[in-house]
């Protein structure tokens, strides 16, 4: 069976790992700072958390940004599970943005009309999560702007964009949004096995979050209530979690980072090749917009509303050993949403 996603492991990887196994440090070392710096540079951000997964990240970014009961998390509704979930972590209602159906992203004009009308009701979302769905970014420029109209913090779900570009520029450089995550899970563009990565250009937001992946704890004398008692001292100053990535993970990551270019180049190059071979087929191929350049984590044929065409040709694909799936079962019709009192149709 050809996956849908593989890591692809070499022997430099395997050294890099072998190499922290045998060094003093497991977790809490200097490889996951040198990992961090290294996402950092090479997307222009101003700082790098990096945490045990994408998952973690996005709710370290929920909680910096001060999300909380009371507040709302909009998403949109085609991504994996996670993109939603950070809110309700935080105590927070979930909502739905509609999608723009040429790119699968959420779509700039229907979120205009979600938060006039939200403004009206005075029930306007603290936060908004925008998902680079299969590694092409979402019309970031139009979403700020809304977002600053309406006061709205926006977190990039990049977990499938690492890679890619918006206007020439690299996802995660945080021109348009406050945080950028990645994840680094194993079906991803690069792996760490389990992982993910919050990105800012803010100081602020930066120490919160690395606060937070660490149980709340600051050795930072100026973070402390009262004078520090001595160099050994640490205070809890706020509920934090354990999300670190560990030195195994960081050094996996860093070697993985040097053939990034030449992963997104070759899965661009498969995609044109998919484009072409299936172009006669009375399906819709991917859409490009002409701002972005997908790192093409995922191809997405879409066969049409008949949903046992649909099975037919899963079923007939993987009878071929080509491994598809359905990205993604929209998470307002998953049972645990439902019982929050969305509907299929919403
Ligand atoms: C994979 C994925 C996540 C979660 O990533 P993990 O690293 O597995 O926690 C979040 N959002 C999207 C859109 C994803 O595809």
């Amino acid at each position: 069976m050809i996956p849908y996603g593989r890591q692809d492991i070499q022997p430099r990887d395997i050294d890099a790992v072998v190499e922290v196994l045998k060094s003093d440090f497991l977790t809490q070392g200097p490889v996951v700072p040198r990992f961090e710096q290294t996402v950092a540079t090479m997307t222009g951000a101003g700082y790098a958390v990096a945490s045990n997964s994408a998952t973690s990240a996005l709710h370290l970014a929920c909680l910096a940004l001060d999300l909380g009961p009371g507040d709302q998390l909009w998403t949109s509704p085609v991504t994996f599970v996670a993109s939603a979930n950070c809110g309700l972590y935080c105590g927070a209602r979930v909502d739905f943005v509609d999608i723009d159906p040429r790119t699968y992203n959420l779509c700039p004009s229907a979120l205009g009309d979600k938060l006039r009308a939200a403004e009206q009701t005075g029930t306007l979302p603290k936060v908004l999560v925008v998902v680079h769905l299969t590694g092409q970014p979402c019309e970031m420029a139009p979403i700020r702007d809304l977002a600053d109209r309406y006061g709205v913090k926006v977190i990039e779900d990049a977990s499938h964009a690492i890679g890619a570009r918006y206007q020439g520029e690299p996802v995660g450089n945080g021109r348009y949004s406050d945080i950028t995550i990645f994840s680094f899970h194993p079906v991803k563009i690069v792996t760490t096995a389990e992982g993910g990565l919050a990105l800012t250009n803010d100081e602020g937001l930066a120490n919160r979050m690395q606060r937070l992946r660490s149980h709340g704890i600051t050795r930072q004398a100026e973070e402390m209530t009262g004078p520090s008692d001595g160099p050994w001292y640490y205070q809890q100053v706020e509920l934090g979690y354990n999300y670190r990535m560990t030195e195994m993970q960081a050094a996996l990551g860093l070697s993985q980072l040097e053939r990034l270019e030449q992963y997104v180049d070759r899965r661009n190059i498969l995609a044109d090749r998919y484009d072409n071979l299936l172009a006669e087929l009375p399906v819709t191929l991917p859409w490009q917009h002409p701002d972005s350049r997908s790192a093409r984590h995922l191809y997405v044929i879409h066969v049409g509303p008949d949903a046992t065409l649909r099975r037919r040709v899963f079923e007939s694909l993987r009878e071929q050993g080509i491994g598809v799936n359905v990205h993604y079962i929209p998470v307002h019709t998953q049972p645990y949403y439902q019982d929050l009192g969305f509907s299929v149709g919403d």
